[in-house]
């Protein structure tokens, strides 16, 4: 038989930690590995399966639209693309009037990156400590973690952490060069922090007075995750520019950088080869139509409630904190998180760290509720 591990080790750069399970198919909220075990999926790859594996509607818009036409230079127009674009701006936020079409998280947010400078004139950021927007140069530069930015520096410069959730703080860096402000709603990589109203309706505030420009960083917390469509909906904030990827279609790659029409950009200034590319986009108006007939974010808000009031019932000793969003779950332990992790693992649990003491679960919203009785009752055992 062959030895899929050894293969990957042999052959891939080894930047990933691994667990010790090869997943070779998926269904609603369930995985499989290649001996056959069941695994109840809290990871959704990183809040990209939202919509669950395996989805039909997804898989044959897929199917059909790879027998039709993959690929399309992006200086023609395209039929699938006309009717994603159509889709994607019935759901975004009212006041976001255009896309760029990206084939990931980070290059939206190159993108934002790119379109603050030559829209201000200017050439500062402020990003919040503990935050996350990618591994490309610009996007990196705006995440805080340092061993994530150790030995390759020099990033691009102009950019300042602040604490989250803390206005006094950002309004202190401010200046006449600040080009732009990101900002995650609900810090996801640095714990499952949630973001404070008030404080980004300060922030709003601010940048309108300064006449900044306010990226929202949506790419985690987007599409149903944590009750409503998006997360700013729960801030009641407008934002200048929105990235989001992760699940917009269904787990094929995409993301999207949406605009509100503050943001103009000339022709040829920026591109892509697959951005927008007619099979993501058959994808992205599968997952975003399977989203809005099913409400999802209704899902979402009922099960996170469901979860967070079974959790807190068991009173578990061994957790500081309990952070939950919708479907977006923090569990915040007094020890280190990996060997829960581990533990859970063995017991047909997927699971994922936010730092070194977070239990982080981003499970797909599809998930029964039987499912998530399960899930509590493992993490009691675990945590007991
Ligand atoms: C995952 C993520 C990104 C990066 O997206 P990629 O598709 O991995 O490039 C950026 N911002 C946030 C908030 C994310 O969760």
């Amino acid at each position: 038989m062959t030895n899929y591990k050894e293969l990957i080790q042999k052959y891939e750069v080894d930047v990933y930690p691994r667990r010790e399970v090869v997943l070779v198919k998926g269904k609603g909220a369930r995985l499989w590995d290649d001996q056959g075990n069941e695994y109840i999926d809290m990871a959704a790859g990183i809040s990209v399966a939202n919509i669950g594996h395996g989805n039909e509607k997804v898989a044959q818009a897929i199917s059909e639209q790879a027998a039709t036409l993959i690929t399309c230079p992006n200086t023609f127009y395209n039929d699938k693309k006309a009717l994603f674009l159509e889709k994607l701006f019935e759901i975004a936020p009212k006041n976001l009037t255009r896309a760029f079409l990206t084939n990931s998280g980070t290059e939206a947010v190159e993108a934002a990156i790119k379109f603050a400078r030559l829209n201000s004139g200017k050439t500062k950021f402020i990003a919040a400590m503990k935050g996350f927007h990618g591994r490309t140069m610009g996007a990196l530069s705006a995440t805080y973690k340092k061993e994530y930015r150790e030995g390759f520096e020099p990033l691009v410069p102009g950019f300042t952490f602040v604490p989250y959730n803390n206005f006094e703080k950002l309004a202190e860096v401010v200046d006449n060069d600040t080009a732009a402000i990101i900002l995650e709603p609900v810090q996801g990589e640095g714990g499952i922090n949630i973001g404070n109203k008030e404080y980004f309706q300060k922030v709003r505030q601010l940048c309108d007075e300064k006449n900044i420009f306010l990226i929202i960083d949506e790419i985690q917390s987007g599409f149903c995750r944590t009750g409503k469509m998006f997360a700013i909906e729960h801030l009641g904030i407008e934002v200048d520019m929105m990235t989001v990827a992760k699940s917009i279609a269904g787990g094929f790659p995409m993301g999207a950088l949406l605009c509100s029409d503050k943001i103009k950009v000339e022709k040829s200034k920026h591109g892509s080869t697959f951005g927008g590319n007619p099979l993501a986009c058959s994808a992205g108006i599968a997952s975003i139509g399977f989203m809005t007939e099913n409400k999802l974010w209704e899902e979402a808000e009922a099960k996170g409630k469901y979860f967070k009031e079974k959790l807190e019932k068991l009173q578990l000793s061994k957790i500081r904190e309990i952070r939950i969003i919708g479907l977006m779950i923090g569990i915040e332990l007094k020890d280190k998180v990996q060997p829960v992790i581990i533990e859970l693992l063995s017991k047909g649990i997927i699971s994922l760290p936010a730092g070194t003491t977070v239990l982080r679960m981003l499970p797909p919203l599809v998930i029964s509720y039987e499912d998530l009785d399960t899930v509590v009752e493992k993490l009691a055992e675990v945590l007991k």
